[in-house]
């Protein structure tokens, strides 16, 4: 079965800007863990970014900005890369990545004004992970996902 890359904060991961997790209890995501096809990844935290970091945005500019007006571009840059580069090894096709976020968000980010306002668009790493053919999906998009996975077996 196909490997699957998924955000280490839906595994329960504590790699949240805050020191916390999103985990994910739904039964697909247990049932592919059970099944081995899970690689787990923060590109934040792989990007070299602490736990816990200020909150970060992505500006209009693109540039991404902490709240307390740091430039975290290349770090965010960096752990998008490594996805990519976990991907290619694992010849992985299609990610399970967490909604909203800077990085993982596949629909929706956050504003770039820190309001807690989001809007369409798309985090660092799945931009680059669309980029490069690998489909990705959010954790409200699991059935999709699945889907996808039989259509391509
Ligand atoms: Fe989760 Fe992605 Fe944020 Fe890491 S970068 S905490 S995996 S949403």
């Amino acid at each position: 079965m196909q490997k699957i890359l998924i955000s280490a904060c839906l595994m329960g991961e504590n790699v949240c800007f805050d020191g916390k997790n999103s985990k994910n209890s739904s039964e697909i995501i247990k049932k592919w863990q059970k099944d081995g096809c899970l690689v787990v990844f923060c590109p934040e935290v792989s990007g070299g970014l602490p736990v816990p970091r200020p909150p970060a945005e992505i500006q209009p500019d693109e540039q991404i900005i902490t709240v307390e007006g740091s430039d975290v571009t290349a770090a965010f840059e960096q752990g998008a890369e490594k996805a990519l580069g976990l991907c290619r090894e694992h010849h992985i096709h299609i990610a399970i990545l967490k909604e909203g976020s800077p990085s993982c968000g596949s629909s929706l980010i956050n504003d770039g004004h820190f309001s807690h306002t989001k809007i369409s668009g798309q985090g660092v790493t799945t931009q680059l992970l669309e980029a490069n053919g690998i489909f990705v999906f959010s954790e409200n998009e699991l059935d999709q996902a699945e889907e996808y996975l039989r259509s391509t077996q």
